[in-house]
């Protein structure tokens, strides 16, 4: 026994997962309860070397537990020994004694294992895994074990082979041993590898769920995902590899170029995630082709930093929507967005649908034509030199009227037909197509009187309003 060992203490401790208790006995012939605050400690010696003997103590038990060194590891290979040991508990007392020297040589480049037990080869192949199993037998968790043999590259590789292939069906315990064993059997093990080293190895379990890039003929990872090479830092980060996503990093990178792609990456990354990003390549895509929307870097800060500092819009994707919803029905409606970039983008979005709304409704139009061409509407209006107060022809005056002084008067079409109100426009009589001032009437009181943005009107205008009340015995109630 070498002078490393000579002091070799161990415990075993025994208690069900979840309760309070545990019962702790100690090879120096101490035994305690430990609660499960506590850490788990010889109260009498200190040592902290415990393995688990089970739910209940029991008068006799035998164990088996490995003290593992590693030899030497690389990315690709690893030599691993471990002195078993068999620990006995009886009648209260933890004793134990050494039994086999074991070595493991396991390489992934060679797709080979060789096993040793006290200096003679025995088998570890797909045929039997009775060895292997036993050599990682240790007395805690297997997957505490992985870090001593994998180096910081390939450790989610193994960790991702002991999930995957630790138990086959009707197998019902993962299993490191034959995990590994099974592994190097896997015709695509050196694509998992491929990818592990390419710094997906969190990802492996996507990567291996999705057939193509399993079975793909290309041997390098951009050209397996069918992506520019700088694109692999963006795969990274959103650790998702769907046709779909990869469908929309491809047109996005064709249609604006590597450079911004890259840009808008970085901006995304800083101000949201990446993920975001990718979420709404979609929209980007149709306000770049669609819209004018060229500056891709601007569009970004925008979606990713501007809405939310200045408007309160923490979601770029509700922001990108928002934005491409709003120049699509600009557009539907033959109207030029006021901005491109608007400062209050959710207000003018919703200006924008409630006049393309009325506009889409064309029922509702011709109640309006007849509602305004009623003697009722008719005899309101008024003309002299300078000003002139006229009548809408039907909604989509209204609707001109709300998107040219950016109010919501086309939200009006309703009450309008429904005679709630009329609703009469303030003109230069010079200009008498230009929309001024909007006038809101109910009964017989005029209620609003609003110009761009819902400004108040002028003391000019409101002089002409004053006299065209007096004329048709309306009150000016509010303005
Ligand atoms: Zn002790």
């Amino acid at each position: 026994m070498s002078d490393q060992l000579k002091d070799y203490k161990i415990a075993v401790y025994f208690g069900r997962k979840y309760s309070y208790e545990r019962t702790f006995i100690c090879s120096c012939g101490a035994s305690s309860t430990i609660t499960r605050e506590e850490p788990l400690i010889c109260k009498a010696c200190g040592n902290d070397n415990a393995i688990r003997g089970g739910d209940y103590v029991v008068h006799e038990r035998r164990l088996t537990h490995g003290i593992f060194t590693c030899v030497e590891k690389t990315d690709s290979y690893f030599h691993l020994k471990k002195k078993e040991m068999s620990v006995n508990v009886r009648n209260m007392k933890v004793t134990f004694r050494f039994t086999h020297d074991w070595e493991l040589k396991f390489s992934l480049r060679d797709r080979s294992a060789a096993l040793f037990k006290d200096g003679k080869q025995v088998s570890c192949g797909l045929a039997n895994y009775m060895h292997i199993n036993q050599f990682f037998k240790w007395g805690h968790s297997e997957d505490e074990l992985i870090p001593v043999f994998a180096t910081e590259k390939n450790q989610p590789l193994y960790e991702f082979i002991y999930l995957k292939f630790g138990s086959e069906y009707p197998e019902r315990v993962d299993k490191l041993g034959r995990a590994l064993i099974r592994a190097l059997a896997k015709p695509y093990l050196p694509r998992l590898e491929l990818f592990a080293n390419a710094g997906f190895g969190k990802n492996l379990s996507n990567i291996f769920n999705y057939d193509p890039w399993i079975s793909s003929a290309e041997t390098k990872p951009h050209r397996i995902f069918g992506v520019p090479k700088y694109m692999l830092s963006i795969l990274r980060e959103i650790g998702t590899f769907g046709k779909g996503t990869i469908k929309n990093l491809q047109k996005l990178d064709e249609l604006i170029g590597g450079n911004n792609v890259r840009i808008m990456a970085e901006i995304f990354k800083e101000e949201s995630t990446v993920t975001d990003m990718v979420h709404l390549i979609g929209q980007i895509i149709e306000l770049y082709t669609d819209y004018g929307y060229k500056d891709v870097k601007r569009l970004a800060l925008y979606l990713a930093r501007e809405v939310k500092l200045e408007q309160g819009i923490t979601s770029p994707h509700v922001a990108a929507t928002t934005l491409r919803d709003y120049v699509r029905m600009c557009h539907a409606m033959g109207i030029e967005p006021k901005e491109k970039y608007p400062k209050s983008l959710k207000k003018s979005h919703d200006i924008a649908q409630m006049n393309y709304k009325a506009k889409e409704d064309e029922y509702k139009n011709m109640m309006m034509k007849a509602v305004v061409a009623g003697e009722s509407y008719q005899s309101l209006t008024y003309r002299k030199d300078r000003y002139a107060i006229i009548a809408p022809k039907d909604s989509s005056d209204l609707i001109q009227e709300g998107s040219s002084l950016s109010h919501c008067v086309a939200s009006y079409v309703d009450d309008v037909i429904a005679k709630r109100c009329k609703i009469l426009f303030l003109r230069e009589t010079a200009e008498i197509d230009k929309p001024l001032v909007t006038i809101e009437v109910r009964d017989n009181n005029i209620r609003q009187v609003r110009g761009f943005g819902n400004r108040s009107a002028s003391p000019e205008e409101l002089d002409f309003v004053r006299e065209w009340a007096k004329k048709k015995g309306l009150v000016l109630a509010t303005y």
